[in-house]
């Protein structure tokens, strides 16, 4: 078997770094929520663990926005629960009639999606990331990243890293896939890039034009990170910033006060393009009872990775993920990642579903 690996590093999405203070952060993915059985299953196969964060995903305190009680929010994620056909945005305007409340949960939905909600599916209040509720959320210990490192090691020799793969000559008997000027000739392979990147693959022959649609509908939500270290731990916490569409966390074990934006309305407001002060400063604003340390702010943006130029798919209006197409196989060849993934895309459980997924069909 040989891997290619565009990047000088594994993990892609995922991707841990340690601050200064020690603080190891999650540049990309993050949270580890319920339902996640092949990750927790995968964790336990590598011999790694899990630390519970304390933060609760699924219940932010917002800020910033019109007033809202505890009980118009709760009463609001129940009434989503069945919240029938058109956008999120209308779905919200038909079910949830406090003005507040209404204003909290769209600011939430934005920000989880990474996408406006006048255009996404209302049907994707029913995934995972939509969550409401104090249920726990986890990380691994040492970071998430730790799980594609551990998978690496495994490999050896037979990983390539930035060694980007070019063309795949495929048939029903067989591929041969160029990459960094070597040629390996394989019975199959997987295709784990994002969308855009397997549409930018020289096909030969081309792809069938149902697999080359299915592909070009996927549209990616926006979201970037912000780190600010901590001189001292916080407990955990999590506010909801409505008007910057961006909320801060604290968790245990990490010295370090963490934010994520979602969409491009949010990316566009923080001035993320410019840096990391304007949303260091609403961080500042949002969580004054925190104990900042020196040191500048890490942001960390993926709208221009070359390698993921998004943060994951979102279910659109008008562009519908294809789920059935997404995954299915062309010839010898078998795709993986999110983007594959039906009901858990855009997460990490969704990218090592499809894997194990993909890996059954290259074994059969
Ligand atoms: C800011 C942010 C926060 C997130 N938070 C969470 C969270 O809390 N919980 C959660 O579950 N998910 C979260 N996610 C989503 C999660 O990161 C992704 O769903 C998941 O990691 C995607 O994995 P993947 O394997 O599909 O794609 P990727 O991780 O993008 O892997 C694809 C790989 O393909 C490589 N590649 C591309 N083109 C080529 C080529 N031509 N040749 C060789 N290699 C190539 C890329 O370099 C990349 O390494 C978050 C994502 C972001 C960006």
């Amino acid at each position: 078997m040989t891997v290619f690996e565009a990047r000088d590093r594994v993990g892609g999405r995922v991707h841990s770094r340690r601050l200064d203070n020690g603080a190891v952060v999650e540049l990309g993915a993050e949270f580890v929520l319920p339902g996640y059985d092949a990750l927790r299953e995968t964790v336990a196969r590598l011999r790694l663990q899990l630390f519970e964060k304390g933060t609760l995903y699924g219940d932010r305190k917002p800020r910033d926005g019109p007033p809202v009680t505890r009980d118009e929010l709760v009463a609001a994620a129940s009434g989503l629960r069945e919240p029938g056909s058109g956008s999120i945005a209308e779905a919200l305007e038909r079910l949830v009639p406090s003005a507040g409340a209404r204003e909290a949960v769209a600011a939430r939905l934005a920000v989880s999606s990474g996408y406006e909600l006048e255009d996404q599916d209302a049907s994707a209040l029913a995934e995972g990331a939509a969550g409401f509720g104090d249920f726990p959320s986890h990380g691994v210990v040492g970071g998430n990243d730790r799980i594609a490192l551990s998978l690496a090691d495994r490999l050896g020799g037979s990983l390539r890293t930035s060694t980007a793969v070019t063309r795949v000559v495929w048939s029903a008997d067989g591929v041969t896939v160029r990459a960094g000027g070597e040629e390996v000739v394989a019975a199959a392979c997987i295709v784990a890039t994002p969308a855009p990147h397997a549409l930018e693959l020289e096909w030969d022959p081309p792809l069938p034009q149902w697999k080359h649609e299915a592909l070009a509908a996927v549209r990616y939500g926006q979201a970037a990170k912000l780190f600010l270290p901590l001189a001292a731990s916080a407990p955990p916490s999590q506010t909801l910033s409505v008007p910057l569409r961006f909320w801060t966390w604290t968790q245990h074990g990490v010295e370090a006060a963490s934010s994520f934006a979602g969409s491009p309305s949010a990316l566009e407001l923080l001035e993320v393009d410019h840096g990391p002060e304007r949303w260091a400063d609403a961080v500042r604003r949002l969580r004054p009872d925190l104990d900042y340390a020196d040191g500048p702010p890490l942001l960390q943006t993926w709208h221009d990775d070359p390698w993921a130029r998004g943060a994951y798919s979102a279910r659109t209006l008008s562009s519908p993920l294809d789920d059935e197409a997404l995954a299915r196989p062309v010839g010898a060849v078998s795709f993986a990642g999110e983007h594959t993934a039906g009901e858990w895309h855009a997460l990490m459980e969704g990218a090592l579903r499809s894997g194990l997924r993909a890996a059954g069909e290259v074994t059969r």
